[in-house]
């Protein structure tokens, strides 16, 4: 008897089992306050319903289906998932040479990557469901495994878009000063000519490579007119030839560039992203507009290193300070695509990178822009328009709430209490951390 009852619960559970595993988890999240990056409008009383990945609907809280878990965010400010277009959860903070040769020379690549793991779960819980991670700074395609990781739900992460190993020339970057006997490991993959660039790229490419990230220049200094220059990197040719190859191949380019020279090769030689960007000038904005390259200027981290860098004897980082203040302002006033990108990995990965949202704002940029810097435009510059960055129906269910309004005071998004990403939550003030 008893028998037979096991088998009929058995077979009742096997009848009902497909119906299950075809039935998504749908949550409805209830809140009072929405900010809308398409409208820019704040919407009250509403609920959005999440369907498995994605966001099914955005419905009134009376319209809520009777099946859906409903997560209470009341009181709170609900808004996409943060986006940050430029970190290196490889790396751990490199203010002076020492800490940066440390890290290539000192811990393997295996223990690098455990710590990468730990920086890409703090993204994640800072709120940041979505992060452009611009290379691995000698750790060759950890990045890769990392994404992989995260992707099959081994370790908690955000959704990463990775570049790899990053491109220079010979000569440009560290490791750099040692013996010439030594051969010395490097933080990105020297090539020299057009052809060493291209055949870089399709490698990058095949071990898993969304984007191409090179440095475009190197040794800063100010001229007497207070304009800041470079090094170039790369010829013209090379720099064309890796952005051909990689568009070839539909990835794009993006291009650390912090002087004049190296901010004009790449914005001609057809990259998509400049990184940093501090020698901006009137004329290169306009070209940078004309292009729709993004522009992705990293605030935090120039204050960052500064001091540091002076006391080691390369004391230009303090001047490019306030350099860099004037042309985030000049950029703002251009109307050049500008998106959130921190160098989180460029400081210590126990900094909430959401920092550089505060210095966004002091540096001019409305809140709500910078919201946007942080959510849409980032994922205009993803390719990601419409699918990530928003809360619309048809969207990926990357969902973050804060205490308080950040409208009014931007620093709430640095105590991020909900994060839901690809449906799935990850911090809920609910629930405690799941
Ligand atoms: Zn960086």
């Amino acid at each position: 008897m008893r028998n037979m009852m096991a088998l009929s619960l058995f077979l009742a559970t096997a009848a009902i089992a497909p119906a299950l595993e075809l039935q998504q988890p749908l949550y409805a999240i209830k809140y009072r306050k929405l900010i809308d990056r398409k409208t820019a409008a704040v919407r009250d009383n509403v609920a959005i319903i999440v369907e498995g990945k994605r966001i099914r609907s955005i419905v009134e809280a009376g319209a809520i289906p009777q099946n859906a878990e409903v997560v209470d965010l009341q009181g709170m400010t609900v808004l996409p998932g943060l986006i940050d277009c430029h970190t290196h959860v490889l790396l751990q903070g490199d203010i002076t040479s020492a800490d940066y040769d440390n890290q290539l020379l000192k811990e393997s690549i295996p223990y690098r990557t455990i710590r990468g793991a730990v920086a890409a779960q703090a993204a994640l819980r800072n709120g940041f469901t979505t992060i452009r991670d611009v290379e691995t700074e000698g750790a060759m395609y950890a990045d890769t495994d990392i994404k992989r990781a995260i992707n099959n739900s081994i370790i908690e992460g955000p959704r990463m878009f990775v570049a790899t190993r990053a491109l220079d020339v010979t000569g440009a970057y560290p490791l750099l000063g040692y013996s010439w006997e030594l051969h010395m490991p490097k933080g990105v993959q020297v090539v020299d000519g057009p052809d060493e660039c291209r055949k870089a790229v399709r490698e990058q490419v095949e071990h898993g490579a969304d984007w191409i990230k090179v440095y475009a220049d190197r040794s800063y200094y100010f001229t007497e007119d207070s304009s800041l220059h470079s090094i170039l990197t790369f010829t013209f040719e090379e720099l064309k030839a890796i952005c051909d190859e990689a568009r070839k191949l539909r990835r794009n380019v993006a291009a650390h560039a912090i002087g004049r020279e190296g901010i004009e090769n790449a914005l001609r030689a057809g990259v998509s992203t400049i990184e940093h960007g501090n020698g901006f000038d009137d004329e290169m904005l306009a070209l940078a507009k004309q292009k729709g390259v993004f522009w992705c200027p990293t605030l935090f981290v120039t204050e960052y290193v500064a001091e540091g860098r002076a006391a080691e004897g390369r004391p230009i980082y303090g001047q490019m300070i306030a350099h860099q203040r004037k042309a985030f302002a000049k950029g703002l006033k251009a109307g050049v695509k500008i998106a959130t990108g921190t160098d989180a990995g460029g400081f210590a990965w126990d900094i909430n990178q959401a920092v550089e949202l505060r210095r966004m704002v002091d540096g001019g940029m409305t809140p709500m822009r910078t919201i946007q810097a942080s959510t849409s435009v980032a994922a205009e510059l993803l390719g990601m328009k419409g699918t990530l960055g928003e809360i619309s129906p048809g969207a990926f269910a990357d969902i973050v709430a804060v205490q308080g309004d950040p409208l009014k005071s931007i620093s709430v998004l640095e105590h991020v209490v909900f994060v839901m990403k690809d449906g799935k939550i990850y911090k809920s003030p609910a629930a405690g951390d799941r």
